[in-house]
């Protein structure tokens, strides 16, 4: 649920610990009214109501009737906050007892403490950040090095939601005539050519494959959650790459592994950028498992990159031919090598199989590739996998996965809107394709969003941003 906005909040700004100074953020309609029962002006003559623009106060925090503390104020009297709200900020000596003390004073004359990235979610809601923006704000905070923090600040300059909006505007434009046209297709008139609509049609399509292009491929090295396909050879590890490839491929580009029925066909590693529910994560296509192999033929050395793969995994795929034998205890040695988080994938299930004998853990999903049986449920438990073990990626990576489905979805309309045009289709039909791709794009730039998309993004703030 959104807090209420008509409250004073109040937090401490700065990272828990000792510091030569702290900062506490206050914002909210009442801030004034708190403030001026604890924060005294050094030049008395001036009063908090009587100033009209931003500026620097210095001035003595009262922390009891006889005990006041030298504090500077930055003070926001209008809408030039961050939350486009009354707004304050207390520096003062970084002391974590002295900032908790201050923050209780606070409340105790009419603030109350914020929320996790209430903060930012005001400034949200008052239209000064978009959603993709606000995120980018967790991805500056939360940047582990150079290349997140470059990535986070282009976005937070609305490198990824300037385009889409204007996009936004020129379909909205687009609508609009052909809207205006559908009320006169009595009298034959219309507003906007099929070949206009067509061209702006294309040119919409290749700014949202753009896009996807750009989020799939951004910090993809250092980010993406790694899953990899293992299993013996034969086991059916490219065809079931090839299967969610094909279904869940977060981009354009999607390279496929050779299927075969002789052994070891796959002598190297191949992988592809994936959206598991909204997660973004590099799928890898492994050689087979052949322990026996030296590392010297061509084989062996698929088997060593193989190896080194599966270290670097976040979920581990242990595909069984449901067709071959394989006994509990040969499964038992493979998962007690590996330290990743592992999911059975048990394939080939539309073939005429007995069942095996697995053991109940770790997790097992059945499926084919050739039917698509049981894919869905493998991909929610690779998805669940990768959230229990909360791999570490980065607000703006989570910017990507929130978006991908959204711009999908979007293309998938684009293709349709243009498609019909193409085929001279009913001009209402085209209005409703193009009207499911705004609301896609809107999502992306939080023109359209629900309270738990909100919830999800601005929990993962900490308390005072
Ligand atoms: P890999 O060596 O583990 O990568 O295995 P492949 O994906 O190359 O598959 C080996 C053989 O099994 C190929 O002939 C595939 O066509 C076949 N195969 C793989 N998955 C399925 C499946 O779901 N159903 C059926 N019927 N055959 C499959």
């Amino acid at each position: 649920m959104i807090p209420d906005q008509a409250d004073t909040i109040a937090a401490i700004g700065t990272a828990v610990g000792g510091a030569a100074r702290g900062m506490i953020r206050v914002s909210g309609p009442d801030t004034i009214a708190c403030l001026t029962r604890c924060f005294r002006l050094v030049d008395s003559s001036d009063e908090l109501t009587s100033i009209s623009f931003p500026q620097l106060i210095v001035g003595e925090f009262q922390l009891a009737e006889d005990v006041s503390l030298p504090c500077d104020l930055f003070f926001w009297p209008d809408n030039h906050s961050y939350t486009r709200q009354l707004s304050a900020e207390l520096h003062t000596i970084g002391s974590p007892p002295l900032l908790e003390q201050i923050l209780s004073i606070l409340c105790r004359h009419g603030a109350r403490v914020a929320e996790p990235g209430e903060f930012t979610l005001r400034s949200f809601l008052a239209g000064r950040l978009d959603l993709t923006q606000a995120e980018a704000v967790l991805g500056v905070i939360d940047a582990a090095d150079s290349q997140s923090l470059h990535t986070a600040l282009s976005q937070l300059a609305g490198g990824l939601s300037k385009p889409l909006g204007d996009l936004r505007e020129q379909l909205l434009l687009l609508l609009a005539h052909m809207e205006a046209g559908l009320d006169f297709v009595e009298e034959d008139i219309s507003f906007i050519s099929a070949n206009e609509t067509e061209r702006q049609l294309r040119a919409a399509q290749e700014l949202v494959a753009a896009t996807l292009a750009q989020l799939a491929t951004r910090n993809q090295p250092q980010i993406l959650p790694k899953v990899v396909l293992t299993g013996r050879p034969n086991a059916g590890k490219s065809s079931l790459f090839n299967a969610l490839v094909d279904r869940f491929a977060a981009s354009h580009e999607r390279g496929r592994a050779l299927v075969s029925s002789q052994a070891g066909t796959t002598r190297d590693y191949l992988s592809a950028t994936v959206s598991f529910q909204g997660q973004l994560c590099e799928l890898v296509d492994t050689a087979g498992l052949e322990r026996q192999l030296s590392g010297e033929s061509i084989p062996g050395i698929a088997q060593l990159l193989a190896t080194d793969q599966r270290r670097q995994a976040d979920c581990l795929v242990l595909c069984l031919d449901l067709t071959e034998p394989t006994t509990a205890a040969e499964i038992a040695d493979f998962v007690g090598e590996e330290n990743n988080s592992i999911i059975l994938a048990a394939t080939k299930l539309d073939l005429n199989v007995n069942p095996l004998e697995l053991p109940s853990t770790p997790r097992i999903v059945w499926c084919s590739s050739q039917t698509g049986a049981g894919l869905t449920e493998l991909v929610e438990a690779i998805a669940g996998e990768l959230r229990s073990t909360s791999v570490a990626s980065s607000s703006v990576a989570s910017t990507a996965a929130r978006c991908v489905d959204s711009l999908q979805r979007a293309a998938e309309s684009l293709d349709s809107a243009r498609e019909l045009v193409t085929r001279g289709g009913g001009d209402e039909l085209i209005a409703a394709e193009i009207r499911l791709a705004l609301n896609e794009l809107g999502r992306v730039v939080g023109v359209v969003y629900s309270d738990d998309v909100l919830d999800r993004i601005f929990s993962q703030f900490c308390i005072g941003k």
